[in-house]
């Protein structure tokens, strides 16, 4: 078989961790699989490689923001591959341009286009152990991309599609995914199985343990993924194109701290208005998710968004600077909290349950939206991980 494993940033993140990384990888090429492997950089390194660049600029050029960033997987996929090849395994690390990933213009957070994986394949034929290191690509220019925060994770799967791999396996730190994060919630059950629909909606809510964009390409290349830990020897998750149990109606509960809240107050009750606003914001390639617009009065209407955390400031600065002199405000200190199940489309009664559990333990509700298969509340930061244990209580999911 072929098969491509990740390590996550704690699964590399000391040379103790990665000589145990170098095992677990042996074990797999020795049962008689040709392996590639693609790692994060050591924990704590990209942060301190972001605080290096803000020590000098706070919005650094971001050609060499990118530059810096991918230092840090190139240092652990050269160290694995020096590991493997010192234990008798002959190993080649490549960098994201050497193993062929190119990406577009978008330096910070690129999207792949195309890999071309004939030096993996060349170098796998050569019986080597492959090492890629992850997070990266090229562009057309030549320059080094990276492809946003959590992106080895991509860089896996992308590479399992290019080439054809059997099974994508994502070593991380906790065993599996669970029906919220385990370190919120110690009674959330780890899931043996999880729908590619779910685990999207699950990540793209702020269940990090999968990047959103790693399991929106699994699904589109029907790629067998599997979550598991590096730290023991217990089975995973498998991600999968079925649905999962029957009779499950919530599959789980996730929180999003990366939300920030902009209001803009008394714009000109007129059509054309929220367009203006909205196409300035995809210009500036800023993500606008939960919308709400109040009904107009005597002319005027509020609107109030949310946006990813760091990009409140590009936002901010995007709408004063509009010619429209809006009256725009904004609040960080939110989080959202969302409920995920495809047994929701048909079940009623699953939201007034969420608004009920809030109520009862006097959190507010800021803003609501919801989908068929998710229900996602905005509230108080300081609210956040106690909603998400009341939900897993009230959705009987805690075991
Ligand atoms: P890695 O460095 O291996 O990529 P991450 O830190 O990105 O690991 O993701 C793993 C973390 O995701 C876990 O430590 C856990 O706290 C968090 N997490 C959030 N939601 C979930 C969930 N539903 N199931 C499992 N882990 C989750
Ligand atoms: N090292 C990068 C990050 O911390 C990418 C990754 O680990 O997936 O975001
Ligand atoms: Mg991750």
């Amino acid at each position: 078989m072929l098969i491509v494993q990740k390590y996550g940033g704690t699964s590399v993140g000391t040379l103790e961790r990665i000589d145990e990384v170098a095992k677990r990888v042996i074990k797999t090429k020795d049962a008689g699989n040709d392996v590639v492997v693609i790692v994060s950089a050591m924990s704590g390194v990209t942060n301190k490689l972001i605080e290096y660049a803000e020590y000098f600029d706070k919005n650094p050029s971001e050609r060499e923001y990118d530059m810096l960033l991918s230092a840090g997987e190139r240092v652990t996929s050269s160290l694995l591959a020096i590991a493997l090849t010192a234990k008798g395994y002959p190993s080649v690390a490549f960098s994201g341009r050497q193993a062929g990933i190119k990406t577009d213009d978008f330096h910070t957070k690129s999207k792949i286009e195309v890999i071309d994986p004939v030096a993996i394949q060349n170098a796998l034929k050569d019986g080597k152990i492959v090492v890629v290191a992850g997070f990266q690509g090229v562009n057309k220019n030549g320059d080094v991309t990276t492809l946003g925060r959590g992106g080895s994770d991509l860089s896996a799967v992308a590479i399992a599609g290019a080439l054809k791999a059997d099974l994508c396996e994502i070593y991380t730190d906790v065993d599996g995914v669970y029906t919220t994060d385990p370190r919120i919630e110690p009674k959330a059950k780890k899931l043996d199985k999880v729908s590619y629909d779910e685990m999207l909606e699950l990540a793209s809510l702020g269940a990090k343990v999968l990047l959103n964009r790693s399991v929106e390409l699994a699904k589109k290349l029907n790629i067998n993924l599997v979550t598991r830990s590096s730290f023991n020897e217990h089975e995973g998750t498998l991600i999968t194109g079925e649905n999962s149990m029957e009779g499950v109606i919530i599959s789980g509960i996730a929180l999003d701290r990366n939300q920030a809240r902009v209001g803009i107050r008394d714009i000109e009750d007129k059509p054309g208005v929220a367009a203006k606003i909205f196409k300035k914001l995809s210009q500036k390639e800023i993500n606008v998710d939960m919308i709400i617009q109040n009904v107009g009065k005597n002319g005027v209407a509020n609107l109030s968004f949310t946006v990813p955390q760091n990009e409140l400031d590009k936002a901010v600065s995007a709408l004063n600077n509009l010619g429209e002199n809006l009256n725009v405000e904004s609040d960080s200190d939110i989080v959202k909290v969302s409920i995920v199940g495809i047994g929701m489309k048909s079940h009623s009664g699953i939201a007034s349950t969420a608004f009920e559990t809030l109520a009862n333990n006097g959190i507010n509700i800021q803003m609501i939206s919801t989908s068929e298969i998710r229900i996602s509340v905005i509230v108080d930061a300081k609210y956040g991980e106690l909603a998400v244990r009341l939900f897993h209580d009230a959705y009987g999911l805690n075991a």
